[in-house]
């Protein structure tokens, strides 16, 4: 279980894009920022974390490039949109990775845990004693426990999951209700 009281500034957080920091679309990718909506109080909640976490780091599956739907220029046009609004309110993101392969047994596709180890190749100071991943789905959470850190679960669009499930440590309903626990 995770105890919200031993986070602190030497903690990294990771964080799933869709469906934790911003909508899905329902059967379909986003692809472009246009498509990109913020949910409710994460903008806040990005400021809240940026001085309660040392690390900020973004991991997302987006197979839509790998089928060659959602365009990769545009991709990462929304990611630096996303990154300077959440700047412009206060909070910041130190990476984001994504994951373009079309096979599930690609390293980097969740719940594999290529992201995260490239996340902490890439940031040495990341450690994962101190490591906490926010997502929407089981495959989030089996990537949180595949790397060998807490996980925190929003059932923001799959509210039947039971959150009972082994790789499940805490709940939240929303990012912001989780970002004002920490306060
Ligand atoms: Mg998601």
């Amino acid at each position: 279980m995770l105890n919200l009281k031993t986070i602190d500034t030497d903690w990294t957080l990771f964080l799933d894009r869709d469906g934790v920091i911003n909508y899905e679309k329902q059967n379909d990718y986003i692809h472009t920022w246009s498509e990109f909506k913020f949910y409710e109080g994460v903008l806040e909640a990005m400021a809240i974390f940026s001085k309660k976490f040392k690390h900020i780091v973004v991991v997302t599956n987006q197979r839509g490039i790998g089928k060659g739907v959602t365009k990769e220029e545009d991709l990462i046009y929304l990611h630096n949109k996303m990154k300077e609004t959440i700047e412009l309110n206060g909070g910041r993101i130190d990476a984001i990775y994504y994951c373009k392969d079309v096979e599930s047994s690609s390293p980097c596709r969740k719940p594999n845990p290529g992201m995260g180890l490239q996340a902490v190749k890439d940031l040495p100071t990341i450690d994962l004693t101190k490591a906490l991943m926010i997502g929407n789905t089981l495959s989030d959470m089996q990537f949180g426990k595949n790397l060998g850190i807490s996980t925190i679960f929003l059932p923001t669009t799959r509210p039947k999951v039971k959150v009972d499930d082994d790789t499940i440590d805490a709940v939240f309903p929303s990012l912001i209700a989780f970002a004002q626990s920490l306060l």
